[in-house]
Parts: C-alpha cells; structure tokens; sequence
C-alpha cells in the first residue's frame, strides 16, 4: 500500500515557499484539514471535495502548507511512495 511521506513523517525535505523560501509548515492533509468542519462527510464526498477523481486519490495526498512568513496557505499534491 502506498504511503504519503509527509503524513508518515518520511519526507526528507521540506517544501519551501515560493515567494520567500521560508520552510511551509505541513497543516496537513487536505481531507483531514476539512474534516473538522465537516464530521459528518462519507469518504466519496470527501474524496470529491479533494478536488482529485478516485483514481488520483491513490496517487496523491493533498496537503495544505502554510507560510508563516508571508500568511499564505499552500495546497499541494504529494505524490505516494
Ligand atoms: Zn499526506
Ligand atoms: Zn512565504
């Protein structure tokens, strides 16, 4: 089964702002970051609200990263080992 580096801890190295090069800070998961607003979701709608159709959903973790510096929240897709 693959495995997000970023929510195992396995990532080696940061993501660096593109603005300021300050390291992001992992907010994490996309899905998990919504899942607080939204208890009650099933997967499917999650999934949906990813923004990824199923078949990316495997391939890819959508990580919200934040930039302390500049004040700007990062969506990005990290692709699964
Ligand atoms: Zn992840
Ligand atoms: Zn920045």
């Amino acid at each position: 089964m693959e495995v997000c580096p970023f929510c195992n801890g396995l990532a080696s190295t940061p993501y660096t702002c593109p603005q300021c090069v300050e390291v992001l800070q992992d907010c994490g998961k996309t899905v998990d970051y919504l899942d607080n607003y939204s208890p009650y979701l099933d997967q499917q709608i999650l999934q949906e609200v990813d923004g990824l159709p199923h078949a990316e959903s495997n391939t890819y973790c959508v990580h919200i990263f934040y930039c302390p510096a500049c004040r700007i929240e990062y969506e990005m897709k990290i692709h699964v080992i």
